[in-house]
């Protein structure tokens, strides 16, 4: 059964994936042991836009440690969906990253070259450490090793939209994660 809050205006969802409260209860572990694990300093969260928008607001909002959050807005991807391994960077930092402990939070991890690509150049911006949050991971896509320490649901290889994540800039506000039917996007890859 399908949970939306919103329309399915173009019936274009094929099934829920993950429920609204599975998510929020998974960010909601997570956060605990990051809080845990950063107590001891005053960790800088980047949310990696536009997909991981959803995902920050919530695992900030959950940690009981003082955070410092910001914002980075990278691109991957061509018109389809996968992935085109160049990264352009379409908004950057508005902080130094030398010397802090830097926590990224993202939407999915599908090749993993995204995240390879933003561990290096925060590592080379001289951060102290850099670890991942993923929402989702597709671990049959990896292509680029990368590794992982907070993770929240493993899926199988099917295009997702929801809780942040899009389809032609469509769908980031359904609260739960779901399946699109391919014939939305077969066709306007190639
Ligand atoms: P990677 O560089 O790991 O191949 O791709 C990561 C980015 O691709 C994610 O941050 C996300 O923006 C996009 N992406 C990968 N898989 C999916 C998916 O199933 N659905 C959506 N909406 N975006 C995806
Ligand atoms: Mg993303
Ligand atoms: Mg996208």
């Amino acid at each position: 059964m399908l949970a939306m809050r919103i329309v399915d205006v173009q019936n274009q969802i094929d099934h829920e994936l993950i429920t609204h409260d599975e998510i929020v209860k998974k960010i909601e572990e997570v956060a605990a042991q990051a809080s845990e694990d950063y107590k001891n300093t005053v960790p800088l969260v980047i949310c990696v836009l536009k997909g991981a928008a959803n995902t920050m607001t919530c695992f900030a909002q959950a940690m009981s440690i003082n955070v410092e959050l910001d914002y980075m807005s990278l691109s991957s991807y061509g018109a389809g969906t996968s992935s085109s391994g160049t990264i352009t960077v379409r908004q950057d930092l508005s902080c130094d990253v030398r010397g802090r402990d830097v926590l990224i939070v993202e939407d999915i991890i599908d090749s993993g070259r995204t995240l390879r690509w933003l561990v290096d150049e925060l590592n080379k911006r001289g951060a102290k450490s850099v670890e991942i949050f993923a929402l989702l991971e597709k671990p049959a896509r990896r292509v680029v090793d990368v590794d992982v320490k907070y993770k929240g649901f493993e899926i199988p290889d099917e295009f997702v939209v929801g809780f942040g994540l899009d389809y032609d800039e469509k769908y980031r506000n359904l609260d739960s994660i779901a399946v699109l039917k391919p014939q939305v996007y077969e066709g306007a890859e190639q």
